[in-house]
């Protein structure tokens, strides 16, 4: 692999590692040499991703149960990450939830708890890994969604949490350059995770990579531009927000 694109030696927090988009990137982290701390909400998929990581040659992972809601045990998940591996050099603001209903549906609490997860979550990680990622000019990148770059019917919280997000990715990219901190935001479109892949009725294994004319991708592929990211392959990208959606919504011009 080319060198500038080598993420070996870092040390990654990835939350919301355990399933999905946060366990590929998990994956190809500690594959790639990179050590890997991660969390989700249910101790014993942490235990179960820990293990699996730690049978990939490469970096090592440990793990725990912690909510990116709660601000405590976010800070104990990147303390925790910090004495096992002696730094933290980048993080993956991935753990992110949703689900569909029409704006006058979404109850107050309903409404609170996709933003909390979603945005308060990505505020919490990345405020309590700050002290690391200055001592080492480390890397933030967040998990958007296209959900969050236009009008997104039914998900009008999430859609919102993520367009946040997004601004938050430019702002703080802005603010944290000074300190040599990079921060910058993968969007994804639709991507086969389990809990995607059971809605859309197509399965990780039916998606062909070579076929360009898609508009449904893998967790690898948003591995691919998380490890982009982390790496000095992108170091003049900064605040940005990389879309990662196979083929663009664009609406063909009649006659044109
Ligand atoms: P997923 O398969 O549902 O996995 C989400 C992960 O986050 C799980 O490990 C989950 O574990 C954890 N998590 C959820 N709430 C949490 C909380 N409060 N605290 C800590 N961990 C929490 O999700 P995904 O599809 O891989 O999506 C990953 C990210 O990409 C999300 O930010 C999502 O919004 C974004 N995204 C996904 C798609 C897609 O099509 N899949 C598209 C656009 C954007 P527990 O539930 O056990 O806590």
């Amino acid at each position: 692999m080319t060198q500038q694109f080598s993420v070996a030696g870092q040390t990654a927090v990835v939350t919301g590692g355990t399933k999905g988009i946060g366990r590929a990137i998990a994956e190809r982290f500690v594959a790639e040499g990179a050590d890997v701390a991660i969390c989700s909400r249910t101790e014993e998929d942490v235990d179960e991703a820990v293990e699996a990581l730690n049978e990939v040659s490469g970096g090592s992972a440990v793990g725990r149960a912690c909510d990116v809601r709660d601000s405590e045990e976010v800070q104990a998940l990147v303390d925790a990450a910090a004495e096992e591996f002696g730094t933290v050099d980048c993080l993956v603001n991935n753990a992110g939830a949703s689900f569909m209903a029409g704006f006058e549906d979404i109850s107050e609490n309903g409404w609170q708890s996709i933003v909390d997860v979603n945005l308060t979550g990505t505020y919490n990680c990345t405020q309590a890994a700050r002290e690391h990622l200055v001592d080492g000019g480390g890397t933030v990148i967040n998990l958007a969604s296209v959900a969050g770059q236009k009008g997104s019917p039914y998900m009008s919280h999430y859609g919102a949490a993520k367009a946040a997000i997004i601004n938050l990715t430019s702002t703080l990219g802005y603010e944290w350059a000074g300190d040599g901190v990079r921060v910058n935001c993968i969007a994804p479109g639709y991507v086969a995770t389990p809990g995607v892949a059971s809605q859309m009725g197509v399965e990780p294994g039916e998606i062909d990579r070579d076929d360009i004319d898609r508009n449904v991708g893998v967790s690898e592929e948003i591995a691919d531009v998380a490890q982009f990211l982390a790496s000095d392959a992108s170091t003049f990208i900064v605040g940005e927000t990389i879309t990662a959606r196979g083929v663009p919504d664009i609406e063909e011009t009649p006659n044109a």
